[in-house]
Formats: structure tokens, sequence, C-alpha cells
């Protein structure tokens, strides 16, 4: 017997980065009523909270719903009448450090180092770090010049991964280079749902539009759980009132 469905966001709840419709919230709110229900996507919580839960209808049990922003590397719950961060797994001030000492390092060693820069540097999206060479101030037309076939990025980056090992290190906008914890995903998030829920992995199913090879709900389906693959947001409308029917007492 499923406890707990767990929903991709974009392409799935809801359009891209749009908010749930209307009768994707009631659904929800149905479903809440005989399972537990978790979001994971690669958004962070100011986009969850403008997604899904601004607007879930009143009666959603919203005790039941686990809501996971950053691919499931934070994890927010309802708890007196609020919506609670329980766990985000932030870089610390000494990894930080660590990651703006090496690109300093890198740059010099592979002989980038920018005639001038504007503004910081580095920006903390708590679970990720994003590096942007000139600086977050910079000019567009400094930031189109610096790098746009990647050359420099990509000696930088090689030169990275030897400074910061058990870190995934990928090339981002004009700029800019995202650093990760390594093996960061969706199968991941769901690992961390299950210790945080005390719910298994078999009582729970994954429904999502990216369920294939390359995708990213396919790590959910590689855990081993039962997944549903759908459409888009229409689908899984259908899908929910199925899984209603069959949970409700
Ligand atoms: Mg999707």
């Amino acid at each position: 017997m499923k406890q707990l469905v767990a929903f991709d966001l974009d392409g799935t709840l809801a359009e891209s980065k749009q908010p749930l419709g209307e009768p994707m919230g009631e659904a929800l709110a149905d479903l809440l009523d005989v399972a537990h229900v978790a979001v994971i996507s690669g958004g962070d919580w100011p986009q969850f909270d403008k997604q899904v839960a601004s607007r879930l209808p009143e009666r959603a049990d919203r005790t039941k719903l686990w809501l996971m922003p950053t691919t499931g590397t934070k994890l927010y719950t309802y708890k007196d009448g609020s919506w609670t961060p329980v766990y985000a797994e932030l870089f610390d001030d000494a990894t930080k450090a660590k990651i703006l000492e090496a690109f300093d390092a890198s740059l010099e060693a592979t002989g980038f180092v920018p005639e001038q820069t504007w503004g910081e540097r580095i920006e903390d999206r708590g679970s990720q770090i994003t590096f942007s060479a000139l600086g977050q101030q910079a000019p567009i037309d400094a930031k189109e010049h610096w790098d746009p076939k990647f050359e420099k990025r990509k000696v930088i980056q090689a030169d990275l991964k030897q400074r910061l090992p058990g870190l995934s290190i990928n090339m981002g906008g004009a700029t800019s280079i995202d650093i990760t914890r390594e093996g960061v995903d969706k199968a991941y998030g769901l690992k961390k749902l299950r210790d945080a829920s005390g719910i298994e992995l078999d009582a729970m199913m994954f429904i999502g539009d990216a369920i294939f090879p390359g995708g990213n709900d396919y790590p959910a389906k590689e855990l081993g759980l039962d997944t549903v693959r759908v459409r888009d947001p229409e689908e899984t409308l259908a899908v929910m009132a199925g899984i209603v029917a069959c949970l409700k007492k």
C-alpha cells in the first residue's frame, strides 16, 4: 500500500515556473486526505512558495505535505501554521572559503585573471555556489566578450576539478561556474525524504514528466520506486484522480 506520492513540479504539477492551476490545487487537497505528498524540484524555496505553497486551498492538509527545493537538499514542512525548514544542506563557511581560494588559484594558474571585476564574484544559493568570473554586476557587454565559446571556463573547470574533489563543477551562464555537491539528484532527495519521514521507498511512488534516460526524474525510477510518467499537468490530474479513488476508505 502506498503511503506517499512524490511529484516533480515543472511540467508535472504546473507549467514551467508557473503557479499551480486551481484544479491542481484541489486535486492535491483531495490526495492529501488519503496520502502524504512530496514535491521535489531544482528550484529554491521562493519558487516553491510562489508555485505551490501559496496556491493550496484552505482545506488542504498541509501537515502531510513535504516540500523539497533544490533537488531535496532542502526540506520544508508545515508546523504551527507556517512553512518551516527542517534541514538545508548548505555549504559551510570553511567550504565556501575553500571554493573562493580555489577560484583565485585557478584563475592565476590558468592565466585567466580578469583585468576588471564588478561586485561580488560568489553567489551563495545555499546548496549551490555560483562563481561569476567578472562579478555579479558586470555589464552584459563585458560578460559576452569574456568567454563566449566556453574556452576559458573549460580550462578553469579542469583545473578546479583537481582543487575541489568531491564537488560537482559545471559551467552556467555567460561567465559563471556552478558548484554543487556531487551526486545530488532526485534519487538522493528521495532517500533524504525516506530518512526524514520514516516512510520506506516501497511505500512511495513518483510521478514526473521526465522519467526517461537522461531526464531529471529518471533517478527516481533507477532508485526502484514505482513511477508514472505523465505528459503534462492535465495528465497528472487524471493519474491523481485514480490514486485517490484507490486509496480512499
Ligand atoms: Mg519536469
